[in-house]
């Protein structure tokens, strides 16, 4: 399903972080959502997942109205999300945070017998499929950044995202682990994901996206495929500051 926003609004104090954004992600492609630092990605991710209220605008997805739900209720129509500083519990193991990912009453709450035991099964399906099943007992605290980051997508996962929205998934991840990422956002394209990414490793952006949108002051002011965003007059003006 598609992911819209009309005229979407926000303003913090004085500072308008969204000023007015209309943009479709259309379904079944991978978008990027590029800008220079303040031209409200983060703040469009946080409106869009609900985490924080649009003074004005709509967003829907699949053509139903979304903007007032609450978070759990826009994962639950099949938007799953990331996090730019990567949301894992330290002290859990590897197992544990994916379950956690699904089971809000806790890992130990809740499910028992079979269901527990297919749970674990797709847990440690996303682990293996993710490079890191090798750490499914180990805690989030002793694993590396990029480890951490491929975890925090493998709960998302555990929750059968269709759109995937993600918020510098190569931030601060190693070259090595960077090839991963984008093979595996392409895998997981072709068998159907959605993919939204706001992401500043333009080799990763141009690599991967089939569609480009980028942010200047709160709103959209290019979109196309990588080939005409990489020579866009107007995306160079933003990036230089001009
Ligand atoms: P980006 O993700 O593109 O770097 P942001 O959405 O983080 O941009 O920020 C857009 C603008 O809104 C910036 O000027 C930023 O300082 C401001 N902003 C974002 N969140 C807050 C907040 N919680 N309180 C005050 N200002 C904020």
């Amino acid at each position: 399903m598609s992911l819209a926003t009309v005229d979407l609004r926000k303003a913090f104090g004085g500072v308008v972080a969204l000023d007015g954004a209309t943009v479709t992600f259309r379904e079944g492609r991978i978008n990027a959502l590029i800008g220079p630092n303040g031209s409200g990605k983060t703040t469009y991710f946080n409106c869009v997942t609900g985490m924080i209220r649009a003074d004005s605008g709509t967003v829907t997805y699949g053509g139903t109205d979304i903007t007032r739900k609450a978070p759990h209720a826009i994962a639950r129509a099949g938007v799953g999300r990331t996090f730019q500083l990567c949301r894992v519990f330290p002290r859990m193991t590897a197992l544990d945070n994916v379950l956690a990912a699904v089971r809000p009453g806790g890992v130990s709450g809740g499910l028992r017998g079979a269901r527990h035991r297919a749970e674990v099964d797709r847990a440690r399906g996303w682990l293996t499929r993710l490079g890191i099943e090798h750490l499914i007992d180990i805690e989030a605290r002793n694993m590396s950044w990029g480890q951490q980051k491929l975890l925090e997508l493998a709960g998302v996962l555990m929750g059968e995202p269709a759109t995937v929205l993600l918020d510098e998934p190569a931030g601060g991840v190693n070259p090595a682990l960077l090839d991963r990422i984008g093979t595996l956002v392409r895998d997981l394209n072709a068998e159907g994901r959605t993919f939204v990414i706001v992401e500043h490793n333009m080799d990763l952006v141009m690599s991967i996206s089939d569609h480009i949108v980028v942010f200047d002051r709160g709103r959209p002011i290019a979109e196309g495929p990588p080939s005409l965003i990489r020579t866009d007059e107007r995306v160079l003006g933003a990036y230089l500051g001009s």
